[in-house]
């Protein structure tokens, strides 16, 4: 699937759009997912033009790959989630209902989550 520049995800990077911003380093975006899901609810997204985890894990260099997934763990830190606990979800294409083709990764906590999903 070819990236397309103009979903919203690639808007926030480009600062068309705000967002509600908590990390932010070279390699990521981190900021409020706006349809919260759990009392935590943050969105880390990786500075490159990527479509999800299958295209950025086969075609970032290794540079992005580690501060990313640095930058995810830093955005949990931030967030204070350490202790308590957190959930982290890539929704992936179709099967996995991803809706932005930008690859983000969900953190979410501050309530027991419970199962992963429902039967
Ligand atoms: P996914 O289904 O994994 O693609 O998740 C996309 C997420 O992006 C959803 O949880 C949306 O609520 C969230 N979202 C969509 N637009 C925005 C926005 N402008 N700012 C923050 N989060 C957004």
């Amino acid at each position: 699937m070819a990236y397309d520049q103009n979903n919203i995800f690639a808007m926030i990077l480009r600062g068309d759009i705000p967002c509600d911003k908590v990390y932010e380093d070279e390699f990521a975006l981190a900021f409020n997912d706006i349809n919260p899901q759990a009392p935590i609810h943050a969105l880390v997204i990786p500075k490159g033009e990527y479509v999800s985890m299958a295209d950025f894990s086969a075609n970032a260099p290794a540079e992005l790959l580690n501060g990313f997934f640095r930058a995810v763990g830093q955005t949990a830190r931030n967030l204070g989630l350490e202790k308590e606990g957190y959930r982290l979800i890539a929704n992936t294409g179709e099967n996995a209902h991803q809706e932005v083709p930008h690859l983000h990764f969900h953190i979410l906590s501050g309530k027991k989550l419970g199962p992963m999903l429902t039967r």
